[in-house]
């Protein structure tokens, strides 16, 4: 009588935790306006029973990357805008990817740069028999979007993105609700 049940607590979830770098955050060179407000939530989730793994992408550039001509510099590597942010509970994360390290290729997705190339994430989740994701972080219309469409697309993970403990940028009006259709076109389920 419990088959359905054990079945069901079988399927193996990861958490990930998207680029909360100090320059992400309020103060930082790209700060995003309330994401300092989603730590503890993120801290909650990560500390939470519900994930096999807990991983955190954290964008780091070298000074004259590629991305600074599109954005103000920032998460360069050795400085103190590139670490995760103090507020992240790293007791709750067994592993952190980085991405953006290549100098001429900017990588918005945790799991692969524009060129197509492996961060090592999908093969990390592969080698622990995840097959679902919990999406969570910064920015919900620039890096959250893109690790939530890889992970359908390109790592072939059943995938929701949390919204309340994602922050968006919207540099344009309707961009998080645009990025949202997006990630739903694509597959992603969001949880509002
Ligand atoms: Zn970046």
């Amino acid at each position: 009588m419990c088959k359905l049940y054990t079945l069901t607590m079988e399927a193996k979830t990861a958490l990930i935790i998207v680029d909360l770098n100090n320059d992400f955050l309020p103060g930082g060179a790209l700060g995003v306006t309330g994401g300092d407000e989603i730590l503890p939530r993120v801290n909650q989730l990560a500390r939470s029973e519900d994930y096999a793994l807990v991983v955190a992408t954290q964008d780091w550039h070298q000074q004259a990357h590629v991305s600074f001509a599109t954005w103000p510099a920032h998460c360069v590597a050795g400085t103190l805008g590139a670490e995760l942010h103090a507020g992240l509970d790293l007791a709750n994360v067994h592993a952190v990817i980085r991405k953006g390290f290549d100098v001429d290729v900017d990588s918005y997705s945790g799991f692969y740069n524009e060129n197509g190339a492996s961060n090592g994430l999908a093969e990390l989740l592969q080698t622990r028999g995840i097959d679902q994701v919990d999406i969570v972080g910064i920015a919900t219309d620039y890096c959250v979007k893109a690790t939530a469409i890889d992970a359908v697309e390109g790592a072939g993970l059943k995938t929701r993105v949390l919204l309340d403990a994602c922050r968006g940028v919207e540099v344009n009006p309707g961009d998080v609700a645009n990025a949202i259709n997006e990630m739903q076109t694509a597959g992603v389920e969001i949880i509002a």
